[in-house]
C-alpha cells in the first residue's frame, strides 16, 4: 500500500509493471460473464479506442478554439447523434458530456433555470419519473433543489401515463420517460407521456442513455420499438450514452435538445472573473479531448453497417437467453423487454440465491429489488456465452431447490441477524459492510454468498440505515485499511 509519494521515480517498467499485476486481480469481462459496466465491440475497436484516445491524451476541449480538431469531433458527433435520434436538420443542437449522470444533470439543470424564466412560481420546482427511472434524476434533484416525484410504473414495468398525470402539480416543470429502463429494459410510452407534457406546457426529457444508439439499430433489424426520439412531438430533451452501446471509450454520452432556446439555459458564463471571461457549456471545466476524439473515431470505425452488425449480434444473444430461460420453469423476464437489458425473477425460489449459485460458477449479474431480480445487460462481447450460461443457470436452480446443510446454517444465522439488524453492534456492522461491497458492483473481492446480505437488507426496518450503510461503503472505497483487510 501506498501512503506517500514515492521519494524517487520508478522506472516505467515498474510502473506498468505493478499495473499489470494490479489488473490481475480484476473480474476479466472479455469471457462475457461480467453483464455491466463494461460494453466492447470487440479487441479490434479496443485497440482504435486507445490509440484516437492516446492521440489526443493531453488536449483539452474547454477551449475548442484552440483545438479545432476536438471542435469538429465534438461537433459531428453531435450532428451523428442527433441525425440518429430524429433530430436531423430540424435544429435539434446539444454536447457531448463525461456520461450519462452528467448529460442527465444538464437536463435537470436546464429545466430548472427555463422555469425560473418562464415559470418563476414554481417554488420548489418538480420533476415527474416513471419509479424505474435512473437514480441519476435524484441525484440530479439532490444537487439543484429539485424535487424528484416518481410515480408508479404498470405491471408491465413501463411508466404509467395515468400515474403520471396524478402526479403532476402546478410545480411541475418536467416529465421523464426511459428509452429504455435500466432495472427492467422496457421503453416507456414516450409518444403519451410527451404529449402530456406538451398539452400542460411542460418539458419532457427522455432518458436514452442506454437505447440511443441501440434502438435505432434494433428498429432498423426489424424488431419492434417504440417511438422514443426527437420525432416525438413533445420531446424537448434526450440523453444518449456513446459510452455504453455507441462503444466508445469511457467519459462520453450526449445531451440534446429540440432548440437552441432551451439548450441555452444549460450554459454558463463568468465575465468579470481576473482571470478572463471564462464561458462552459456542461459541468466539467477541463474536458478530456481523448474522450471526444475516440467517440468520433468509433463512430466512423463502426459506422451504420457496423452497429448494425453488433446489434444484431446482441439480439441473436438476447434472443437465446430468453428461450433458454423461458425453458426454466421457476424463473422469468419481468414484463417484455425492448432490447438487450434482462431481468430475471421467480416465484418459487429466492433468486438472490439463484444469483449467488451463479457467482459460484463464475458470473456476475447485478441484483435489483422491487421485486428481487438478477439483471443483464448483454452487449456485442457476450456473442457466443449463451450454452455456457444457461447450462449453468440450469445448474444453479437445481441447487437452490436442493439446498445443502452449509447454506441452511449460514441462512439461519443470518436470518437470526436480520432480527436484530436494528440494533446492530459495530462489529457486526463493520463484517456487514466487508460483504456488502457487491452492493455497489464490488471491488473484485466480491463474497460467494450475498443472498442472505440482501435478504437482510430488505429486512432492515428503516432505509435510513441502509443509506448510511451505504454511504459508510463509499467513504471506504478512498480508504486505505488501516491493517490488512481479513474480510476479503
Ligand atoms: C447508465 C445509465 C445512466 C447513467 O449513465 P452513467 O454513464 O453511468 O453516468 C442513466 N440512465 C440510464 C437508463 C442508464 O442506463
Amino acid at each position: 500500500m501506498t501512503r506517500s509519494l514515492p521519494p524517487h521515480g520508478q522506472t516505467r517498467d515498474e510502473v506498468l509493471t505493478a499495473l499489470h499485476a494490479a489488473r490481475t486481480e480484476d473480474i476479466d469481462w472479455r469471457d462475457g460473464r461480467l453483464f455491466s459496466l463494461v460494453y466492447s465491440a470487440g479487441p479490434e475497436a479496443t485497440v482504435l479506442l486507445q490509440e484516437a484516445y492516446a492521440l489526443f491524451l493531453s488536449e483539452n476541449a474547454l477551449n475548442p478554439g484552440v483545438f479545432p480538431s476536438l471542435r469538429r469531433f465534438e461537433a459531428e458527433v453531435l450532428a451523428m447523434s442527433a441525425d440518429l435520434l430524429g433530430g436531423g436538420p430540424s435544429g435539434v443542437v446539444g454536447n457531448m458530456t463525461s456520461g450519462g449522470t452528467e448529460s442527465i444533470l444538464l437536463a435537470v439543470k436546464t429545466a430548472r433555470d427555463w422555469a425560473r424564466h418562464h415559470h418563476p412560481e414554481r417554488q420548489p420546482p418538480e420533476i415527474v419519473v416513471p419509479a424505474s427511472a435512473h437514480p441519476a434524476f435524484d441525484k440530479a434533484g439532490h444537487y439543484f433543489g429539485v424535487q424528484i416525484v416518481r410515480a408508479p410504473i404498470d405491471a408491465g414495468y413501463r411508466a404509467d401515463v395515468a400515474a403520471v398525470a396524478r402526479a403532476l402539480s402546478d410545480r411541475t416543470i418536467m416529465i421523464v420517460a426511459s428509452a429504455p429502463s435500466y432495472p427492467h429494459g422496457v421503453v416507456d410510452p414516450v409518444t403519451d407521456l410527451a404529449a402530456l407534457a406538451k398539452e400542460r406546457g411542460l418539458l419532457c426529457h427522455v432518458d436514452a442513455c442506454m437505447g440511443g444508439f441501440m434502438l435505432p439499430f434494433v428498429r432498423r433489424l426489424g424488431y419492434p420499438v417504440p417511438a422514443f426520439d426527437f420525432t416525438v412531438p413533445g420531446v424537448t430533451s434526450l440523453s444518449a450514452d456513446l459510452h455504453k452501446y455507441g462503444y466508445a471509450a469511457k467519459g462520453a454520452s450526449v445531451i440534446l435538445y429540440r432548440d437552441r432556446a432551451l439548450r441555452r439555459f444549460q450554459l454558463h458564463a463568468a465575465t468579470d472573473w481576473s482571470g478572463g471571461i471564462y464561458a462552459s457549456p456542461s459541468l466539467s471545466g477541463s474536458r478530456p479531448g481523448g474522450a471526444i476524439a475516440a467517440a468520433w473515431a468509433i463512430m466512423h470505425f463502426l459506422g451504420e453497417d457496423g452497429y448494425l452488425r453488433a446489434a444484431a449480434a446482441v439480439m441473436e444473444s438476447v434472443g437465446r437467453l430468453r428461450q433458454g430461460i423461458a425453458a426454466l420453469p421457476e424463473l422469468h423476464i419481468l414484463g417484455d423487454p425492448d432490447m438487450s437489458l434482462l431481468a430475471i425473477g421467480s416465484q418459487r425460489l429466492d433468486i438472490y440465491e439463484v444469483g449467488d449459485e451463479m457467482t459460484a460458477r463464475g458470473w456476475h449479474l447485478d441484483r435489483q429489488q422491487h421485486p428481487p431480480s438478477l439483471h443483464l445487460t448483454i452487449s456485442a462481447h457476450h456473442a457466443g456465452m449463451e450454452d455456457l450460461f444457461l447450462a449453468d443457470l440450469a445448474a444453479a436452480v437445481v441447487a437452490v431447490r436442493r439446498p445443502g446443510l452449509r447454506r441452511r446454517v449460514v441462512r439461519a444465522a443470518l436470518g437470526a441477524a436480520s432480527r436484530g439488524a436494528r440494533a446492530m453492534p459495530a462489529p457486526w456492522l463493520s463484517a456487514l459492510t466487508g460483504r456488502a461491497r457487491a452492493l455497489l458492483g464490488g471491488d473484485g473481492s466480491l463474497p460467494a454468498r450475498t443472498a442472505p446480505l440482501y435478504g437482510m437488507l430488505a429486512t432492515l426496518p428503516n432505509r435510513g440505515d441502509i443509506r448510511e450503510l451505504v454511504l459508510d461503503l463509499v467513504e471506504g472505497f478512498t480508504t486505505l485499511p488501516d491493517r490488512p483487510d481479513r474480510e476479503g
